[in-house]
């Protein structure tokens, strides 16, 4: 029997072999570091990912609490309104009857503070605070720093930004479009200097209401505006007031007369006015009196009623 010789293949197929064999393993090791830079480069990607999420995130949180700062005012505003925030409320039974102008006895007090914002708004604002009494202001148009700053600290201090038109001019009432124009220019510009969406919709007439007409009366009212006159004045309308010591008793005895009283005073204008008004808190926090800031849905005294 002859003898088989070695298979000529494994000698022949050699040489192949290896080369496969490299071959192979160079393309597992390039594969190996594809995998591994694909890996590495994946995982900076989603690093950098989540680094941009969490600094969204933060600068989403920073202009949230912003948005938040800036409509805390809406918000105190819209609570004013809502009955479980007012369950608390000490002077709840107080607002009450004033919505229903069950009023008889109530002994409330509204001090209105006409014309400004002026550079003295500051001071009885301050005095208003000594004593913790909230106010009402109707105020017109005033641009300026202080006069911002002034509509800002009325909102802020829990006082009732109202509106007294942006012009004071009576010569409006003959043209009713031209008068709610000049509302609403206030209106906004309120809106806008302190961040409220709505305002207190707390109007007076220029001058009260007998000054005005039925047809512009009739038309605020329709606008959603309600407006107060007043019950008792200071007696510093005038160009030339009394002294201080006459504008006390004015309003002091002006104020025995009424169960709701609105005080009217331009404290803002007249030194005599600021003087008084010390006096006048003092006398009649003693004797029992509530001192308010306006609202919307309250009843008050109108000159001119519709
Ligand atoms: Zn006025």
């Amino acid at each position: 029997m002859q003898k088989q010789s070695p298979p000529k293949l494994r000698i022949k197929n050699l040489p192949r072999f290896i080369v496969f064999s490299a071959i192979s393993l160079i393309l597992i090791i390039l594969a190996i570091m594809t995998l591994f830079f694909l890996t590495t480069k994946l995982t900076e990607t989603f690093n950098a990912q989540r680094q941009i999420l969490q600094t969204s995130s933060t600068v989403n949180t920073a202009e949230t609490n912003t948005t938040k700062a800036t409509n805390s005012k809406n918000i105190k505003e819209t609570l004013k309104k809502n009955p479980a925030a007012q369950a608390n409320d000490p002077l709840a039974d107080i607002k009450s009857r004033l919505r229903t102008d069950d009023t008889e006895g109530i002994k409330v007090i509204f001090l209105t503070f006409d014309d400004g914002p002026t550079e003295r708004t500051g001071e009885v604002l301050d005095l208003l605070n000594t004593y913790n009494v909230k106010g009402t202001f109707f105020t017109t148009l005033h641009d300026g720093e202080s006069a911002k700053a002034m509509y800002n600290r009325i909102v802020d201090e829990g006082h009732t930004l109202a509106n007294h038109t942006s012009s004071h001019d009576y010569s409006l009432y003959n043209n009713p479009d031209d008068f709610y124009a000049d509302v609403d220019k206030l209106d906004q510009y309120q809106m806008k200097i302190t961040g409220l969406e709505q305002t207190s919709h707390v109007f007076r007439f220029p001058g009260g209401s007998l000054n005005a007409n039925e047809t512009c009366a009739l038309g605020i009212v329709d606008q959603g505006w309600n407006y107060s006159d007043w019950n008792v004045s200071s007696g510093d309308g005038c160009a030339d007031p009394p002294p201080s010591e006459v504008i006390a008793q004015n309003v002091i005895n002006g104020c025995h007369d009424h169960d709701v009283s609105v005080v009217l005073c331009h404290a803002e204008l007249k030194e005599q006015t600021r003087a008084a008004l010390p006096t006048v808190i003092e006398t009649l926090q003693d004797e029992g009196y509530t001192f308010l800031p306006m609202e919307n849905d309250y009843t008050y005294p109108r000159q001119l009623q519709i």
